[in-house]
């Protein structure tokens, strides 16, 4: 039997949590003493899937031609069903991303399967197949027992830790079915231009109310710049459009989970840890002693962001 883990590919190219979906589908299939065998769907080159060898992807099946080169999901799950059918696979992982979300749902629905989106942990497999899952935008966790035969799995993003773990890779296309009349298709795209994206980031800076306003975000973007940050905003920031929206972390925004998040003239409510609890390390620069941030922080500055900013720049220069 096998596992099959979705490969999900951003134009061609792998991110960071593709190698985390590796990881963790490499240790369910050994829990389970499964096979794991991974799909890719549309342009990503053969070298770019080789690279993923070194992270745990063996035997992969390709899906490639017109029909997928963009995302669709009737398409996409037709594919991800396919490959269900071809290799026996009774268990499916994917990441809980937008794709994933879409897709997962349609496939539950074609086999029958137990879904759990939002997993951020391993299966328990001494009481059936028990996984927990961050439910309440991260303000909970739900642990979920998937009982029917076929089951579907979204991963968290920066829930699982990326390990290296070279794989004898092989390649084998497949043809799924093309649907012909799919009622939603994407007629175009847009990137969001950012030095660093903030799902990836290692480091992001972050900048809430307490700065004032837009032109003030100077220091905000030149000491991300020395840490090689990504920068990110609280949600009121976004709305008044001092920042972005694709900066906004929170419950409504994006949910990253960096080394380090560095919050600056933020409060701390309830919605924005939301989207940074899973930071390693959080610190808060706020002048309020009583900012609620500071109970979730790992480190705390209590003083003005326009003086401490300057000099955390000053110390970092002084590093370089
Ligand atoms: C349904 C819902 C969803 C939401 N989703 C989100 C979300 O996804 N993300 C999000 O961020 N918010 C979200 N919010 C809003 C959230 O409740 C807060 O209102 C928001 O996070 C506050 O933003 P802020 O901390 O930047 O501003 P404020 O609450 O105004 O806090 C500013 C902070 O800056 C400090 N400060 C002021 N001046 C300085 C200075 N000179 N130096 C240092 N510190 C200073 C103050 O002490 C204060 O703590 C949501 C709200 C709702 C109701």
């Amino acid at each position: 039997m096998s596992v099959l883990v979705y490969i999900e590919n951003w134009n061609g190219q792998f991110k960071k949590q593709t190698k985390e979906l590796l990881a963790y589908a490499t240790d369910v299939a050994a829990a389970l003493g499964h096979e794991l065998v991974g799909l890719s769907i549309g342009s990503a080159s053969d070298e770019a899937l080789r690279e993923l060898s070194a992270f745990g992807l063996g035997k992969t099946l390709v899906v490639r031609g017109q029909a997928f080169d963009k995302f669709t999901s009737i398409n996409y799950a037709n594919a991800l069903e396919t490959a269900v059918d071809h290799t026996g696979a009774k268990t499916v992982i994917m990441g809980n991303t937008y794709n994933g979300k879409s897709m997962a749902p349609r496939l539950t629905a074609t086999l029958d399967a137990s879904l759990a989106t939002s997993v951020i942990s391993l299966p328990d497999l001494s009481q059936g197949f028990v996984v927990k899952r961050s439910v309440f935008s991260s303000k909970g966790y739900a642990y979920v027992d998937l009982r029917n035969g076929y089951k579907v799995l979204t991963l968290t993003v920066n829930s699982y830790s990326i390990k290296e773990n070279p794989a004898g890779f092989s390649l084998e296309d497949i043809t799924p079915l093309v649907a012909v009349n799919d009622k939603v298709s994407v007629v175009g795209s847009e990137l969001q231009s950012g030095k660093v994206p903030l799902t990836e980031a290692e480091l992001v800076v972050s900048g809430g109310r307490g700065l004032k306003g837009p032109e003030n975000w100077g220091m905000i973007e030149e000491l991300a710049d020395l840490l090689g940050a990504g920068t990110a905003c609280s949600k009121p920031v976004s709305d008044v459009g001092w920042r972005p929206h694709s900066e906004h972390v929170g419950q409504t925004g994006i949910t990253i989970g960096p080394n380090l998040y560095l919050a600056i003239g933020i409060s701390g409510a309830i919605q924005h840890l939301a989207g940074v609890s899973s930071s390693k390390v959080i610190c808060v620069v706020n002048k309020d002693p009583e900012a609620p941030f500071f109970a979730a922080a790992d480190y705390g500055i209590v003083g003005d962001a326009f003086e401490v900013v300057p000099k955390l720049i000053e110390a970092v220069k002084s590093l370089h």
